[in-house]
Formats: structure tokens, C-alpha cells, sequence
């Protein structure tokens, strides 16, 4: 049973043991300190997700996959993909086919669409791939198609619920259908950014901040760290200066691209300016991807998700198209001076043009091949756009080196040897001169520094753990972000682990439950003064994060659970005492006792108000001998524990287990066993059973003394709370002296008036009290309250007015409600005279 718990948010800085089940884990199994085979796990309230599932380009084989080995995949309730980007996809067929992976996974429309093709086209390269033999085949082509139908695909803004995990896709910029994913788990909310971009593109709409959401914790890239992007303009002229500059003296333009994404964005500004400048337009602009070219028909599909420019550019070439009778052409997708480039054996290399090819890493294939066709002559040129992983060719070679290693091993390279595969692996790669030039305009649509710090600022979310990025501009960024600490109250804290070092963060959300079923019928307490709080008691039932209280009656509607009542029962037999040593003996403890009939129960209707639910046993008690034989006799005390007396000294004591009804069968029992070896017992028993007059011979003391029943009162409050109870010896007095003091029953005049003199204080309040310590004994009352310790809270009862007094909510109105109880069932106290 409880109420509302209340919590602060973040655990306090103080170490304090924290409840593992309130920490947030995290840990990366790809992606920390690296950029590349993006994986990452979190976990809390026995939830998991798993955020990507990337390769890393610079490795081969087993070593491109995330530390799969070290975290148990099968617990993975919900993996979510952020984009088709191979460093986080595109170990997602490995994860589904070789995996004990059994959760769902999700990624946008566009990504889906994008990653069948992409993923299909990376298994034939791979197979295709001159190392092959020396790779371990991750996954084939089969199994890529046979989990191809196990990803859920879902759009933009559209909130989704899996396992009581909430989680929403925003957009993200960076490349068609990638997604920025905020997670909700208990009311915890995390926002990972996967790879993003803000600045206006020429067709993705850059990524959004989720509006009016207060987000507890955010992951995001850092690939950029704190360098900054040059302006968007800028870079678009300098990009094409360097082209054409290229062109202009005669060479050729490499432009190694990942098929997708990018290259999209790079072939709209290339289209553009040739549209504008009639003299480059005799130099042709080759896109060497048969991949790209089976997605342009995502591409168009997906114009709708694109931005305000490219709907724009949809429009007027539609209309262009139409104006010219050529209705299957048009759309912005629809280059007029980019030609496809279906293999590298019908390319007729004779003079200047432009070539964008895949990979962007230069590990391989067509652009490596034309890197190495190429590089020798100084008045070519290679542009790197994308970010360059370390450990690729795309890096090696922006440090320009005097030369390359040659593994194409094309006919173009004539001369060169071709790169065998070893036995031991290990073979002298032949190298090629590098002459070329080698540019670098950043076109990855990434966050630069300041766009990233913008945007981190705005979410403010309190944890900040930085994944995607090269270890030195991740702690750059990371010193720059606890820089800004310095001006703030809340600290923001900020995590860049590395590989398998997992994160524990303690995150407490406030947690409420949802009052139902009749105790909603409860008005709350219209005041906000916290001692006017009304406690409101109940079963909490959890369904995984949701919390209600409710009557325990309710259960069985609101939370589709049934009940079951315990029934206690205690044989023993009393060779001694007789039927009425025994009624007497209760009735000297329990006040009027209640003599009933020997078949009846001990039940939670009507009778009692210790109950439970009312869930009834006639069943079970139907076989039970109880109750049969006429000489049988039953009491019913304090409501709610039955005691039968059968023949033979035989005696059943019988009650519905619960905390009270269990103190008071103990009581019952410690009675029975006192009376059993009392002197008067002998005495009684000899006597034979009396069944006829037990009603006249009452115990005299079933109208027993105040005395007695005050030692009844500490009975049942030990029984509740403990032996720590005292008497308090001082009265308590009403603040000022009392002119014309009213007992609790407004019934009793007050003795006569006193002058209250500040000098003698100290005499009077001796005075005063002693004064009222008469009048309370006057009244029969013993001592003017009784103290009880219950842990490290005190509560004061007040005999003569019942009221209770205690710092703690929780155990005044406990005190309060078994005082009254007592008050009702054990014997009436002064209030009653008798
Ligand atoms: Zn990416
Ligand atoms: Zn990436």
C-alpha cells in the first residue's frame, strides 16, 4: 500500500546509494571514439533499445562489426535505425541472420527503400571484391532479402509504442530519410541524433528540434567536433572553382561519393551550374553508380519529404516536360548534364570531365580504380566532399602523399603488378606516384562545432553523451561544451565513452499513479498547505511504467487481478480451562465479548472492518468439521477472531490473516494459554461445562476500570506499532492559561481562573499542569497521553481528545486511524462514561 512517492530528478550529488533500476545505461558497442559501425545500447526500467547497427569501413570481416560479443542481443527489445549510411546499417542482416537477436526493428520509408538496394549492392561488391578471399562473408545476399521483411518501416512525427517504449522519428537532414529518434521509456526521455545537418540544402529539410519536449537525456554525433563549417554559398563557390579549375587545365576530376546521399546533393549543384554556364557543358559529368541509379526512383517517390527547393524544382520540370510532350521525363532527379557511367569498360577516357564514384573511402572499386588511373598526372585532380574515415585511402590521401598503394591492378595501370593474396596474407603492394591534386570541401551534411553546441544548447537536456566522432574532436567538443558549465546553475553533464565502457547514470523520473475506481471518487483536499494533505490508501498495481491505486475491491475491474484471503486457524487444547474460565478471561482483555453461532465465520462483510475483499469460502469451509456438534460454543472478538469452544477442552481459534487480525489472534491466544495455567483454572474445569448461564456470570471486568482500559489501548497500539510506547507525564497545556478551559466532550466546567505571571513561569507551569493533571484524573484519565517511537518518527496521542500529533503525514494518520479503531472495538475510553 502507498501513495504518490516523490522524487527529485536527478539524484542528488551527494553519494547516495541509487536504486539500480533508476540508472540509465549506456554503452556503445560501435561508434565511441570512432566514427564508423555506429551501435549503441541503453538501457533502463528493464527496457533495451538499440540505437544502429553500422560497419566500419576501414575494417574488414568480423573486425567492421560492432562488440556484438559483449552484450546479450536477445534481451534487445526495440533496434532503431537512423539512416541507410553503411556505417549504421549495414549490419543490420548480420544482427537478424546470425544473431540471437529477437526484437523488432524500425527506420523511415525512405530508408528502408534506400537499404534493400544499398545492402544487396554491398554483398556483390564484397563478393566481387579482389580480397574477397581473404574476408569473412558476413552475410550473403540470401539472407540480406530473407530479414529484409522483418523491419517495420514508419514516417516522420508518428509516435510508436513497443514493450511500453515510446519512440518517434523526426527528421534529421543529413540524407533522405534519415531520422533523429527521441525514445521515451517511464516518462525518461532520450533524443539521439544519429548523423545530422541545420543548414539549408538543396533538397533535405535540415533536422528539427522536437518542440515542447523536455529531453532528460541527448546522444549525439560529433564528427566535426568544434571545426566549423565554411558558409554554404561560400563552399558551393569554392567547390566549383576548384572543378573547374581542374577542367581548365586539362585534367580530370575525381569525386569519390557513397552512392547515395551526398551525391545526390553534389549532382543537383554540378546540374545547376552547367545549366548556367554554357561553356562547361560540351565537358561531361559521368555518375558511375548503377546503385543510384536504380534509387532515383526513391528519390522521386520521396519528393514530398524533401524541401521547399526541390519541390520547387519538381514543379518547373515537370512542367517543362510536359510543355515538351515528354511526359516520362522531368522531376528535379531528372539530371540534363550528368550521364550514367554503367562500368569503367565502356568509359571512353579521352579528355576532361567530371566523375563521381562510389566508394567515398577509396577502399575499392570504381573510384579507387580511377584514383589509381589517374593519380600520376598532375593535372587531374581528386575533391573529397564526404568525411573521411580514418584509416581509409580518402584520408591517406588528403595528407598527399608522394605515392599510393596500387590493388586495382586495372589494365589502365598497365606495368603495375596486381595485388595477389599471399598465403601468410602478407604481400609488397606495388605503388603508384601521386601527382594529382587533392581538394577537401566538406559537403557531408553533418553538424559543424557551432551548429552542434546551437543545437545542444537548445534541447538542455541535463546528460549529454557525445558518439560518433574521432576521439580528439570529440574531446574538444566535450572541453568546449563544459566550458559553458561555468555560467550555468545546472551543470550539464557530458559522457563520451569509448567502445564496451558502459555508462550508469542515475535518473529518477517523479512517479505518479493514476487514482481509480472509488477512491477517485474522493475529492483531494483543496488546500495547499502540506498538513492539510489528505492520505488516500490503496493497492498500487503497476503495469509495466503505469501506476494506479485503487480500493483493493476494485482490483478485479481496474487491474484484472483476483484476490485470495488467507484464513488462519490455531487448534489447541485446553485440558484445564472450561467454556467459562475461558469467556471470562476474554472479556477481561477484550471488553464485551460476542457470543455467536458456532457455524459462523470469521468474514470480511458486515461483521468486521479488517477486511479483504470479501471473496467468499464457503467452499472451503463446507467440508470443515467446524460447527457441527451442538455443545459447541463461539465468541467473536474485536470483530474480526473467532473462538470456538468445542468439547473436550477442544478450541479453535480462526481469523482472516492480516496484520491487525493477526495481533489480535496473538493476544487471543496468549489468553487462552494464561487462563490455561492460571490457579482458577483447575477450578473451573473441575467444575464441568456450563452451557446455559454463561450470560449472567459476565466477567465483572467486561465493564472494566479506565485503568484497564488504557493498558488495552497500549495493547493494540504494541500490536500496531511496536513496544515503544511511553506515557507522557506533563499534560499538555493550551497556550495561554485558561480562563474557562472545555473538556473534549464540552461537558465538564473548567476548576477556577489563574493569572498567568511571566516572572513566576516556571512555578506556574508546575501549577498549571499539576492543576490539569487533576482534572484529567478527574475525568478518569491516567496519564495525558501516551508517546509512540516508530523508527525515527515520534507521534503524541492525546488520551482526552484522541488527537495525535506528528511531524511525518504518514504515521499521524496511521496513529490516528488505530486509535480510533481502538477506540471503537476495544472498549470505549473516557469519552463514555459507564
Ligand atoms: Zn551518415
Ligand atoms: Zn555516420
Amino acid at each position: 500500500m502507498a501513495a504518490k512517492r516523490k522524487l527529485s530528478e536527478m539524484a542528488p550529488e551527494v553519494e547516495e546509494p541509487v536504486d539500480p533500476t533508476d540508472e540509465l545505461m549506456f554503452l556503445c558497442l560501435g561508434g565511441g571514439n570512432e566514427v564508423g559501425r555506429s551501435c549503441h545500447i541503453i538501457q533502463y526500467k528493464g527496457k533495451t533499445i538499440m540505437l544502429d547497427a553500422g560497419q566500419h569501413p576501414a575494417y574488414d570481416g568480423l573486425a567492421a562489426l560492432p562488440y556484438f560479443d559483449e552484450f546479450d542481443l536477445s534481451t534487445v527489445d526495440v533496434l532503431l535505425i537512423s539512416h541507410f549510411h553503411l556505417d549504421h546499417a549495414s549490419a543490420l542482416p548480420y544482427v537478424l541472420a546470425k544473431t540471437n537477436f529477437r526484437g523488432r526493428v524500425f527506420m523511415t520509408h525512405p530508408t528502408k527503400a534506400i537499404y534493400k538496394w544499398l545492402i544487396q549492392d554491398s554483398v556483390r561488391v564484397q563478393s566481387l571484391s579482389s580480397s574477397s578471399d581473404q574476408r569473412t562473408t558476413l552475410y550473403t545476399e540470401a539472407e540480406h532479402l530473407s530479414t529484409f521483411s522483418q523491419i517495420e518501416a514508419i514516417d516522420y512525427h508518428t509516435t510508436h509504442t513497443v514493450s511500453s517504449i515510446r519512440f518517434t522519428p523526426y527528421p534529421a537532414g543529413h540524407v533522405l530519410g534519415a531520422a533523429m529518434f527521441l525514445v521515451e521509456i517511464a516518462g525518461l526521455k532520450i533524443l539521439f541524433t544519429g548523423d545530422y545537418s541545420r543548414e539549408d540544402d538543396r533538397h533535405l529539410i535540415s533536422a528539427e528540434v522536437p518542440k515542447g519536449i523536455k529531453i532528460d537525456v541527448l546522444i549525439t554525433e560529433s564528427t566535426y567536433g568544434i571545426s566549423s563549417h565554411i558558409p554554404r554559398a561560400e563552399r558551393e563557390t569554392a567547390l566549383i572553382k576548384s572543378i573547374t579549375g581542374i577542367l581548365n587545365r586539362g585534367g580530370r576530376v575525381l569525386m569519390p561519393v557513397f552512392a547515395l546521399g551526398r551525391a545526390q546533393e553534389l549532382l543537383l549543384i554540378l546540374d545547376d551550374y552547367w545549366a548556367r554556364h554554357s561553356e562547361y557543358q560540351r565537358i561531361p559529368i559521368y555518375y558511375a553508380s548503377n546503385l543510384a541509379r536504380k534509387c532515383m526512383v526513391v528519390y522521386q517517390t520521396y519528393v514530398s519529404a524533401m524541401n521547399d527547393n526541390i519541390k520547387r524544382l519538381f514543379r518547373e520540370r515537370m512542367a517543362e516536360a510536359e510543355e515538351a510532350g515528354n511526359v516520362d521525363k522531368g522531376g528535379p532527379w531528372d539530371f540534363r548534364f550528368i550521364r550514367s557511367l554503367k562500368n569503367l569498360e565502356r568509359f571512353d577516357d579521352v579528355g576532361g570531365c567530371v566523375v563521381l564514384a562510389s566508394p567515398g573511402m577509396l577502399q575499392s572499386g570504381v573510384s579507387r580504380e580511377l584514383l589509381e588511373r589517374w593519380a600520376p598526372n598532375d593535372r587531374n585532380g581528386v575533391v573529397i566532399t564526404g568525411y573521411s574515415v580514418e584509416g581509409t585511402m580518402a584520408k591517406q590521401i588528403m595528407n598527399e602523399p608522394d605515392s599510393i598503394p596500387a590493388i586495382m591492378g586495372s589494365r589502365s595501370t598497365a606495368g603495375i603488378g596486381r595485388r595477389g593474396p599471399g598465403v601468410d596474407g602478407e604481400v609488397e603492394r606495388p605503388m603508384i606516384p601521386r601527382r594529382c591534386s587533392v581538394q577537401e570541401y566538406s559537403f557531408a551534411a553533418h553538424v559543424d562545432g557551432q551548429e552542434n553546441q546551437g543545437f545542444i544548447e537548445e534541447i538542455a537536456a541535463p546528460v549529454v553523451i557525445l558518439v560518433h566522432g574521432e576521439k580528439h574532436n570529440m574531446m574538444r567538443l566535450k572541453s568546449k561544451l563544459l566550458s559553458l558549465n561555468n555560467d550555468k546553475t545546472a551543470k550539464t553533464k557530458i559522457f563520451s565513452p569509448a567502445n564496451t565502457e558502459e555508462l550508469r547514470i542515475p535518473f529518477t523520473v517523479e512517479k505518479t499513479a493514476k487514482v481509480v475506481g472509488q477512491l477517485a471518487q474522493i475529492p483531494p483536499s483543496k488546500s495547499s498547505d502540506p498538513d492539510d494533505e489528505r492520505l488516500i490508501t490503496g493497492v498500487l498495481v503497476q503495469n509495466d511504467f503505469k501506476m494506479s491505486l485503487m480500493a483493493p475491491e476494485d482490483l478485479r475491474e481496474y487491474a484484472g487481478l483476483t484476490t485470495t484471503t488467507i484464513m488462519c486457524k490455531q487448534n489447541l487444547t485446553l485440558s484445564a480451562a472450561g467454556l467459562d474460565l475461558v469467556k471470562w478471561a476474554l472479556e477481561g482483555t477484550f471488553g464485551a465479548i460476542e457470543e455467536i453461532g458456532a457455524k459462523s465465520k470469521p468474514t470480511s462483510n458486515g461483521t468486521t472492518e479488517f477486511n479483504g475483499n470479501g471473496v467468499s469460502h464457503d467452499e472451503e469451509m463446507a467440508d470443515e468439521e467446524v460447527g457441527r456438534s451442538p455443545d459447541q460454543t463461539a465468541f467473536l472478538i474485536m470483530g474480526c477472531v473467532i473462538v470456538r469452544y468445542q468439547g473436550n477442552g477442544h478450541v479453535i481459534v480462526e481469523w482472516e490473516g492480516n496484520t491487525l487480525n493477526d495481533g489480535i489472534a496473538d493476544a487471543v491466544l496468549a489468553v487462552l494459554f494464561t487462563v490455561e495455567s492460571s490457579p482458577a483454572a483447575v477450578k473451573q474445569s473441575s467444575r464441568g461445562h456450563q452451557h446455559t448461564h454463561h450470560r449472567e456470570e459476565r466477567n465483572p471486568h467486561s465493564n472494566v476500570s479506565r485503568d484497564e482500559r488504557f493498558s488495552r489501548l497500549c495493547m493494540f497500539l504494541e500490536a500496531q506499532f511496536g513496544p515503544l510506547i511511553t506515557p507522557i507525564t506533563h499534560p499538555k497545556l493550551p497556550p495561554k492559561p485558561p480562563k474557562s478551559a472545555v473538556d473534549a466532550d464540552g461537558i465538564k466546567d473548567e476548576p477556577e481562573e489563574k493569572e498567568y505571571d511571566p516572572e513566576e513561569a516556571e512555578q506556574t507551569l508546575a501549577d498549571l499542569e499539576a492543576e490539569e493533571m487533576e482534572r484529567l484524573h478527574s475525568i478518569g484519565i491516567p496519564v495525558p497521553g501516551v508517546e509512540i517511537k516508530v523508527d525515527k518518527n515520534v507521534a503524541k496521542v492525546w488520551l482526552e481528545t484522541l488527537e495525535v500529533e506528528c511531524a511525518s503525514n504518514v504515521l499521524r494518520e496511521r496513529v490516528k486511524a488505530v486509535v480510533e479503531r481502538a477506540v471503537e472495538t476495544v472498549a470505549p475510553l473516557w469519552g463514555q462514561r459507564s
